[in-house]
């Protein structure tokens, strides 16, 4: 049973229990923000965030994230060649930490999103439990993969010695850190109550 079978829906800001009108939409009479009883467009918002974060990726993991501009020789890695520079350089808890960080975590991230849209879209009656953990993994991890984007941003900072050495972010790192946004909104915008709506139902 839902509460959308008893006429009620839960206020997304302050979580007030409103009794919803046949038609149309009702005002929260704690907090005045709109109730409804599901986000509004929440398959259409995800899936357009979703595939823009999809092609975000690709300049993301070609473009070079940052350039070293030492004794005036330019050094530009993209974060897979910033990963293998630290692997061979034998620093490999860091090369794995950024490795997981910002190849790994968004590209599984778009992957679970797909599938969750997808198995709502098709009215899946299997797994509801399964896929709302995946749900919740997916929003607890994404803020983590701004990781990278901390480093890049910190070691500008930090290493400016005038002419001697500078570093600068790169392409890539406005590509990976759109990547990162639009996932982020895209799990935001998806409303996890759709997946128990065709529960039962077969
Ligand atoms: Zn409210």
């Amino acid at each position: 049973m839902r509460a959308r079978d008893f006429g009620l829906a839960s206020c997304h800001t302050c979580g007030l229990v409103v009794k919803l009108p046949a038609v149309g939409h009702v005002h929260c009479p704690r907090c005045a923000s709109p109730v409804h009883s599901r986000k509004v467009n929440s398959l259409s918002t995800s899936w357009a965030l979703l595939l823009a974060a999809m092609i975000a990726y690709v300049p993301a993991n070609l473009f070079p994230v940052m350039s070293v501009v030492s004794f005036g020789k330019r050094q530009s890695d993209t974060i897979l060649s910033g990963v293998i520079y630290l692997f061979v350089h034998g620093d490999w808890p860091l090369a794995l930490i950024v490795f997981v960080a910002s190849v790994l975590v968004p590209l599984l991230k778009m992957i679970a999103l797909t599938y969750l849209l997808v198995t709502v879209q098709r009215k899946s009656y299997l797994r509801h439990q399964q896929r709302t953990r995946l749900y919740r993994i997916v929003e607890l991890v994404g803020r983590w993969s701004m990781v990278d984007i901390f480093v890049v941003a910190l070691l500008a900072a930090l290493v400016n010695i005038g002419n001697l050495a500078t570093i600068e972010p790169g392409a890539g790192a406005i590509a990976f850190t759109t990547v990162v946004v639009l996932t982020m909104l895209a799990a935001a915008n998806f409303d996890p109550r759709l997946i128990w709506d065709h529960q039962g139902e077969k």
